[in-house]
């Protein structure tokens, strides 16, 4: 029956591509076109087999030397697309122009990608990258939050909204060099209760891994806390400079 109604709902207002505004008669949950669609940068092996970072070229994944000489605090760190192009585009309007319908494609889009990954990590717990109370009022909605909420129910794991918070405010990553992110990160972030850790395989997701810094001190947090294990999930990932 709500196959039908959908059906008829798609005749009468056909739906629009995320990206481009055109009609998409077929354009099936991800509501993204097809032309748009082959324009996103997935990202695709070969990559690190810890922080995810793709490499050029083929031939089998492998720890990067960074992951070598300098192991992070997460055992895995994975993004379904570049962050770049039709991607970029769409998480920014989720995030700064208060598109939050677009959780839906967006957290469609790591399922479809990364789901091997995840049944792989096998997490029994969600957590998104919380953001500091003021940035919170500012914006309206954590967009880590609304993505790890759809995760949870798609993968049917648990999700957790307030277990890891901000303690204090940090400058957006994205305004300073790579060499001042992981000091503006470090002692950010607490568990609320501990106990509520203790063994479990967190998932902690975030919308953009931009250098790491910040999930790496999550995972840091977490771990620290009493978490076995933690694979980071983003939509994308900046392209390393
Ligand atoms: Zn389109
Ligand atoms: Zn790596």
């Amino acid at each position: 029956m709500a196959g039908i109604r959908q059906a008829l709902l798609d005749f009468v207002f056909p739906p629009l591509c995320h990206l481009c505004r055109r009609h998409v008669p077929d354009a099936g949950a991800l509501h993204i076109c097809e032309p748009c669609r082959t324009e996103l940068a997935y990202i695709g092996q070969p990559l690190c087999t810890i922080c995810g970072e793709p490499f050029a070229g083929s031939g089998p994944d492998h720890p990067c030397g960074t992951c070598l000489t300098d192991p992070p605090h997460f055992d895995t760190a994975r993004a379904a697309l570049i962050h770049q192009g039709g991607a970029r585009t769409l998480i920014h309007s989720f995030k700064y122009h208060h598109k939050t319908h677009l959780k839906r494609p967006l957290a469609l889009l790591i399922t479809e990608r990364l789901a091997d990954h995840a049944r792989h990590a096998a997490c029994n717990l969600i957590l998104p990258v919380p953001l500091h109370r003021r940035r919170l009022r500012e914006r309206g909605f954590n967009q880590s939050l609304l993505l790890a909420e759809q995760l949870s129910r798609c993968w049917n794991i648990p999700f957790e909204r307030q277990l890891l918070r901000r303690t204090r405010e940090t400058i957006p990553q994205a305004e300073l060099h790579a060499d001042q992110r992981r000091s503006n990160v470090r002692e950010a972030f607490a568990v609320a209760d501990p106990a509520m850790l203790a063994g479990r395989r967190v998932m902690l997701v975030d919308d953009v891994i931009t250098t790491g810094s910040t999930a790496n001190e999550c995972a840091r947090t977490l771990k620290r806390a009493g978490a076995r294990a933690v694979s980071v999930i983003a939509v994308a990932r900046a392209v390393s400079d």
